[in-house]
């Protein structure tokens, strides 16, 4: 048999089986997964989830994956986001979770409960996050999990160095980065600031403003404008929204018919079409978000509100801006062998106006990572396949 036929033999094994693993562990004795890291995803967030459940299905032994994350509670998501309703269908979630092969080797009573939702309705961000919650536990005993966070990644003898806040150091060959984004904010003058996280949660909100107030909210979007709906049903006094752009709809709301992707949608939508732009409540000023008009009301505002937006967060690279790191947003590949996806490196799609647009809902990650995935492991082929080969080299020579 020819060399690259058992070279390609041996590729093909290594993605319905697990036999070349066995074999290699044979010849160099167990795998040590702190010298011989395969693949190290960063974060478990929906991005860094599907990632993992993804090389699982494409035959990667779990003991050669580490997987990071300082909480492993679902990223953003888990952590503050349980009660927000969602921009997107229960359709979404279910085919994000039927698409990995791997996720279905589990059950429990919130995934069949997510399987028996209407895939119609819009629902609360609820909905996923608990069956993520026990995909994540369930993956956490299928690959090497540690709860922490990197401090330092650099590129050093061929290999990705990758340092954690414990003091541990280990050499990976391939690097993801699923480490998500946090919210933007901007320094208006205003007595104090109720950050995003706090304010999506409707009774975290209700905590921290009073109805006598008048509380400032910067932004337009479904973040904005689901804050904007919660205001009003706590009956605050004076709510003064500072836009950029009027409301856009997914939904043409007289025919029905999607219009604009980036548009509201679900019961937000249906507020802002209802109540907000048909009603215009009293209590809610709309104005331009211009220096004009921010010197003017700012002043009488006793809380602001940023709704602008996501900002990458910060990774501990050395040598390089992680916030301007650049990657191409086709492929994920940020440099050889090291990877971004989710909402800190989303892929772009184009819309009908041929501005760019970040795809950066849970089932997009999951349709871009099963597209990419076997691409970076086309283009950096396996370590130990690599190894393999030169095996039969010798022997064959
Ligand atoms: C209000 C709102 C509503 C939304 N509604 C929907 C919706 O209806 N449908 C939908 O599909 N999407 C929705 N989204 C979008 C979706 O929630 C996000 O795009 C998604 O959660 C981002 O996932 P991620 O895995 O990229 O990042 P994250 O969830 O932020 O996860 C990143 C993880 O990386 C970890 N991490 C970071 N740095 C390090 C480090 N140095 N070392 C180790 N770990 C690290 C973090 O701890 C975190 O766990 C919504 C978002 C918002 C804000």
């Amino acid at each position: 048999m020819k060399r690259t036929t058992i070279f390609n033999l041996l590729i093909l094994l290594s993605f319905t089986t697990t036999i070349p693993t066995t074999l290699l562990k044979k010849l160099k004795g167990s795998v040590d997964h702190n010298a011989d890291v395969t693949w190290t995803i960063v974060g478990a967030g929906p991005a860094g989830i599907a990632v993992v459940g993804l090389l699982l299905d494409l035959g990667v032994d779990g003991r050669t994956i580490t997987w990071l994350d300082p909480e492993f509670n679902i990223g953003r998501l888990g952590k503050y986001y349980y009660h927000v309703p969602g921009n997107a269908k229960a359709i979404d979630y279910i085919s994000f979770i039927n698409q990995c092969h791997t996720f279905q080797e589990y059950s429990s009573p919130a995934l069949e409960s997510l399987r028996m939702h209407d895939p119609n309705e819009f629902c609360t961000l609820a909905v996923i996050i608990s069956p993520l919650q026990d995909i994540t536990h369930y993956l956490r005993g299928k690959v090497v999990a540690r709860k922490n966070r990197i401090t330092r990644l650099s590129f050093e003898n061929e290999e990705w160095q990758v340092a954690l806040n414990n003091d541990m150091q280990f050499s990976s060959h391939n690097v993801v980065l699923a480490t998500g984004s946090h919210p933007q904010t901007l320094n208006y003058p205003c007595k104090e600031e109720v950050p995003l996280d706090l304010a999506l949660d409707k009774q975290i909100l209700a905590k921290l403003v009073e109805r006598d107030e008048t509380i400032a909210l910067v932004g337009g979007s479904h973040s904005a404008v689901l804050i904007l709906k919660y205001l009003y049903e706590l009956d605050i006094q004076r709510i003064i929204n500072f836009f950029k752009y009027p409301i856009i709809y997914y939904y043409d709301m007289g025919e029905g018919n999607p219009t604009n992707p980036n548009g509201l949608r679900g019961t937000v939508a249906k507020w802002a079409y209802t109540i907000l732009e048909k009603q215009q409540p009293p209590n809610i000023m709309r104005i331009q978000n211009t220096p004009t008009s921010r010197s003017s009301w700012l002043p009488v505002c006793d809380k602001i509100i940023y709704a602008i937006g996501y900002e990458r967060n910060e990774i501990p690279l050395l040598n390089s801006n992680s916030q301007q790191l650049d990657y191409d947003s086709s492929t994920g590949v940020i440099s050889p062998r090291l990877f971004g996806i989710g909402i800190a490196f989303p892929q772009q799609a184009t819309d009908e106006t041929d501005s760019p647009r970040n795809l950066i809902g849970l089932l997009d990650f999951m349709t871009y990572a099963q597209h990419i995935i076997p691409e970076w492991m086309k283009k950096y082929p396996h370590k130990h396949l690599l190894r393999f080969e030169n095996l039969f080299t010798i022997a064959l020579l």
